[in-house]
């Protein structure tokens, strides 16, 4: 097999998969180069919620149309994602009423069924809630989540169909260049070409950036999710809720499980590096988390602790994800810093990322809100909440 591609593609977490396949659909030739196996990075350790609550028209629109492929993934990409599909709330106190109006109002602009929901209202939607702090929600039914692990191998094996190659145990060590364009790269298997490179690295993006030169805005942070196993009584699966006045989310997980993780920008303090961070969950992560689900959902009193895990965030200043070419004309590309809630829009970023490499004249999303050049000039991606992940 040829070692000379159009485009090689480091990461094979959903971004790299999604923008593997989208560019061999769209003629070229493509190597994936992933260090680990399929997954194994933060991909595979998603909660995968998909919602399409977002503050930009951008972001908005490319949650609908990635939710059109997770509902129909079998014909549009093949294989199975796992998506159920249990509706999302999103809970607002006062201070963020204005926000969630406008938000929903610019989702329903850009087609996407949501509504705005009196918290009376949110007992029959979920009846065990705990409301009296709430002043309004928003309601989207048509979304939920997927399995994450499945989905992404999906995307690999749709990508091999498509005549991607695709090395796994292969890691890339070095990013080679000439005359200010790249060439290829080096990995542990030996040196592959290519006029194009893609940083799908995820955590790992500003290490391989560093490797063509390039210094990014993007650490790799500790982040921690736990289980606790519902009660009897509460065995039916819930809605998806994002509770801002908690500053958590949580969903139903397999077994009667309750999901917990946290939308709280301080979770960008927590720098690690990625190769070397304790992957298990703190005690105090649990007590807190299990704290605040039972303010909302009282029932869980009742539940027991069924452990989590700690996995990584790759975020940046304003917690939205960079896709460009840097240096311009250089012919590598960054699709990193996805910052938490980048496997919803995995089938949007791999098409979008996959017109841009191409240079696609009529792309279906403009990449120019997620230019590199945003952080220098003072103009990052602004959302309506002081919520990291919820922007
Ligand atoms: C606990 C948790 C919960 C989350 N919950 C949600 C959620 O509910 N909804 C949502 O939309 N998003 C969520 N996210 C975020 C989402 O999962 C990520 O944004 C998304 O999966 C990132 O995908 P990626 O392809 O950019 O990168 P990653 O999955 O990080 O993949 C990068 C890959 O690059 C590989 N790599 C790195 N360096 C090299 C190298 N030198 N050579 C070869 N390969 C290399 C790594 O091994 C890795 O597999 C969550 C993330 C976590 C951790």
């Amino acid at each position: 097999m040829s070692d000379t591609y159009d485009v090689l593609i480091i990461g094979g977490g959903i971004n790299g998969c999604s923008t593997a396949l989208e560019l061999a659909r769209r003629g070229a030739r493509v190597a994936l180069v992933e260090k680990d196996n399929i997954g194994d990075g933060p991909t595979g350790r998603s909660s995968a919620i998909i919602r399409q609550h977002y503050s930009n028209e951008l972001t908005a629109r490319m949650a609908h149309y990635s939710l059109g492929v997770f509902q129909e993934f079998e014909e549009r990409v093949g294989g199975e994602c796992g998506f159920r599909r249990t509706g999302f709330l999103a809970l607002v106190a006062a201070a963020d009423r204005a926000g969630l109006e406008a938000n929903v109002a610019l989702q329903r602009g850009v087609g996407i069924r949501t509504e705005l929901l009196p918290a009376e209202a949110l007992r029959e939607i979920m009846p065990g809630m705990a409301t009296a702090d709430l002043v309004a929600a928003a309601w989207e039914e048509d979304s939920g989540y997927a399995d994450p692990y499945l989905t992404v191998n999906a995307y690999a094996a749709a990508a091999r169909r498509a005549g991607v190659r695709v090395l796994t145990n292969t890691a890339v060590t070095d990013v080679t260049q000439h005359a200010g364009r790249v060439t290829g790269v080096e990995t542990t298997a030996g040196r592959l070409g290519a006029a194009a490179v893609v940083n799908c690295a995820g955590p790992w993006g500003a290490r391989v950036a560093r490797m063509a030169g390039l210094e990014i805005p993007l650490n790799a942070c500790r982040v921690q999710v736990s289980f606790f196993k519902r009660p009897p009584g509460e065995e039916t699966v819930h809605p998806v809720v994002v509770d801002f006045g908690q500053a958590t989310y949580f969903r139903s997980e397999t077994g009667g499980l309750t999901l917990v993780g946290l939308v709280d920008p301080a979770e960008a303090n927590a720098i690690v590096d990625p190769d070397r961070y304790d992957e298990s969950v703190d005690t105090d992560f649990i007590l807190d988390t299990g704290e605040r689900l039972i303010r909302r959902y009282p029932a869980m009193e009742r539940s027991a602790s069924a452990g989590g895990y700690a996995a990584l965030y790759d975020v940046t200043p304003d917690w939205h994800v960079i896709i460009d070419e840097a240096p311009p004309g250089s012919g590598f590309f960054l699709c990193c810093g996805s910052s938490g809630h980048g496997f919803k829009l995995g089938p949007a970023v791999g098409r979008l990322t996959a017109e841009r490499v191409l240079g696609v004249a009529d792309p279906l999303f403009p990449a120019h809100l997620f230019r590199l050049g945003r952080f220098a000039e003072g103009d990052p991606v602004r959302g309506r909440y002081a919520y990291s992940i919820a922007g």
